[in-house]
């Protein structure tokens, strides 16, 4: 039960996540073991790009991301730059709007939700955290050359930014008042597909399709060959089936529904999902 409660917990944090880190399971077996590889594979780097560098993308994507979406911002959100005991304290403050989130320290890990985050929407404060001292270590895990940083910055931005807007439009926080799993699941795939689906689509415009495939491959995170513990490998292939779900999922449900009617269908179905019993 509390296996699948923090599944839930990560999925419905707006963010773009390395997916074996964004869940976690609370067995102590499982535990010393994530903690062992945390330490050993996935230490906190210095940060690989700047608050100032990141708002220079921002100014980039943020017309590519209202073009795709045919939505404008009314207001441009805050961007901050934060390591992971700074995500944790936003992850915790959240904690206490969000009766999904839980609501003392022992039910969940934040250290290794912190340690899988590139970036995070914060749906209460409207702020949009980046996370560039985890990108060395995910991008040396996974053998993408340093040579993708600022693009695969770009992308992360651009992910975010369309929770921003989703938030804008929608507001997100009053979808967290469900606490049925399969409805959480539907949100988060409706609304992190569509984030896919954005930054997908700001990739190829930008021509950074090879950054595409280096990002698909951090998301999905498919071979868990890569985990010499048997029982990380194998919690991380459960993971992968619901980062699986969630992510690509997800994008493809959108695309779908784009394909038929266009953002304004799209959109439709992001402010309808609360009403739907459904989807
Ligand atoms: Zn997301």
């Amino acid at each position: 039960m509390k296996l699948r409660r923090i599944a839930i917990i990560a999925i419905l944090l707006f963010v773009l996540a390395f997916a074996s880190f964004s869940t976690l399971g609370q067995e102590p077996f499982l535990f010393r073991a994530v903690q062992e590889f945390n330490a050993a594979f996935m230490r906190e780097s210095v940060p690989a790009f700047t608050a100032e560098e990141a708002q220079s993308i921002a100014l980039e994507v943020i017309p590519l991301v209202e073009q795709i979406t045919g939505k404008k911002f009314k207001q441009i959100p805050e961007i901050a730059i934060v390591n992971r005991s700074q995500v944790i304290s936003v992850l915790r403050s959240e904690s206490t709007s969000d009766k999904n989130l839980p609501q003392s320290d022992g039910d969940v890990d934040y250290t290794s939700i912190a340690t899988g985050l590139l970036g995070m929407y914060g749906k209460y404060d409207k702020t949009l955290y980046l996370l560039p001292g985890n990108l060395p270590p995910i991008m040396g895990f996974f053998g993408t050359s340093i040579l993708h940083t600022e693009p695969l910055t770009k992308l992360v931005i651009a992910h975010e930014l369309t929770h921003a807007l989703q938030d804008q439009e929608v507001d997100l926080a009053r979808f967290l008042t469900v606490t049925n799993s399969d409805k959480l699941h539907a949100f988060s795939a409706t609304f992190e597909g569509h984030a896919v689906f954005i930054h997908d689509q700001v990739g190829r415009i930008l021509g950074i399709d090879e950054t595409l495939i280096e990002l698909s491959k951090i998301l999905s995170s498919k071979e868990p060959t890569m985990y010499e513990n048997p029982l990380l490998r194998r919690d991380r292939m459960a993971q992968n089936k619901l980062h699986d779900l969630i992510y690509w999922g997800g994008r493809d449900f959108i695309d779908y529904h784009f394909q038929r009617g266009g953002n304004a269908l799209l959109w439709e179905i992001l402010s309808n999902q609360i009403g739907r019993a459904h989807v």
